[in-house]
């Protein structure tokens, strides 16, 4: 009998949270058709992102078997809440944790994160999930792990996990290709191909998520920096974390990984020449984009208008656009007229509209 000769555990447990939002992000908005996914079903879920790049590259090696542990899928509430409950934390890692030892022996495993989850009573969770199951997989086990980079992550993550691969660009357009590298780099660590040395340096800045845009300098810069460093150097990996500013959690903020195949002094080094170029730019990378005030908006819109500079796109970036209404509430002060609102979402509203059987379009 053939059996396979590399057993992967994957995992998902994902989301962005908004601390200052009122509604908790609660164990039952984790609970859905679909949600809770384990199996083929964990492995097929978000085919065009880092799992489909995990999955699909994870495969392309022989004698790899990847096992889909019990996880949540994101939440009902998509971005829109606020701090995850301690119990649908525990309920989840603890079935996660359960699933593992279920399952085990594993060579690896494969953590599809985001790093802005805010869980209450839990500072790190992303790192409290790593060190869990670290605890249950041993020390002979590689763990590697995708993350946003509006994750927040200090250097608990890579003292539980090996591997840690964040995508590079605002939108996120590279979801896919991390999980890849991330399948790649784990199958050959497991090998004893590659050697995971890495470093975290944290940068005390936080900026807010509309700035960060990475089509332009000087956030595109940083982007051509790590990907400089990547090309120059084989086996290298640098993760940029822009951070998520709208969450109370100790470690928000920027923060640079760097992983390099068991050299320390380079890990270092591009480690601090980011470091150093992120502190370098803090002037520009916080005022890359000019934010006005609602009413000063508004005014500025109006005045576009009568001067026949139009279109005019008044862009509310509450990061959670189609929540709020500020904007809506001040161009009804303001009167400006022919305005096109894109985005309104209430709960409430759109609940309502589902139970009577609306439909997009209609
Ligand atoms: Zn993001």
């Amino acid at each position: 009998m053939n059996h396979p000769s590399i057993r992967i555990a994957v995992l998902h447990f994902s989301h962005e949270t908004v601390t200052f939002l009122k509604n908790e992000t609660t164990l039952d908005d984790f609970i859905y058709a679909g949600s809770p996914a384990q199996g083929e079903a964990l492995l097929g879920s978000y085919p065009k992102s880092y799992m489909g790049g995990f999955v699909k590259m994870a495969r392309e090696f022989d004698g790899v078997e990847l096992i889909g542990i019990e996880s949540p899928l994101w939440p009902k509430t998509g971005t829109g809440s606020g701090w995850v409950t301690e119990e649908a934390f525990e309920t989840f890692v603890g079935r996660m944790i359960a699933g593992i030892k279920a399952e085990a022996a594993f060579d690896g495993v494969y953590l599809c994160l985001h790093g802005a989850m805010a869980v209450r009573g839990v500072p790190r969770p992303e790192a409290e999930l790593a060190r869990r199951v670290r605890e249950v997989v041993g020390s002979k086990a590689f763990i590697a792990a995708t993350f946003d980079l509006h994750g927040n992550e200090d250097e608990a993550f890579l003292e539980h996990a090996d591997m840690a691969f964040a995508v590079k660009y605002f939108p996120h357009y590279d979801e896919y290709l991390q999980g890849e590298r991330a399948a790649r780099t784990l199958v050959r660590a497991i090998r004893g191909d590659y050697k995971p040395t890495h470093v975290t340096v944290r940068i005390p800045v936080i900026s807010p998520t509309v700035l960060q845009w990475t089509g332009t300098p000087p956030w595109m810069d940083l982007v051509q920096r790590a990907l400089v460093w990547e090309a120059r150097e084989p086996d290298t990996y640098v993760n940029v974390f822009f951070g998520f500013p709208f969450a109370d959690v100790p470690d928000v903020g920027m923060t640079v990984q760097v992983l390099t195949n068991g050299n320390p002094e380079l890990a270092k080094q591009v480690g601090h020449d980011l470091a150093r170029a992120i502190w370098r730019q803090r002037e520009a990378l916080l005022n890359s984009t000019r934010i006005h005030t609602i009413a000063n908006g508004v005014a500025l819109a109006k005045q576009a208008v009568s001067s026949g500079h139009t279109p005019v796109v008044l862009a509310d970036h509450s990061d959670r656009s189609g929540s709020a209404t500020w904007l809506l509430r001040e161009i009804i002060v303001q009167d400006l007229s022919n305005t096109l609102i894109a985005t309104i979402a209430d709960a409430d509203a759109t609940a309502r509209l589902k139970a009577r059987g609306a439909k997009e379009g209609r």
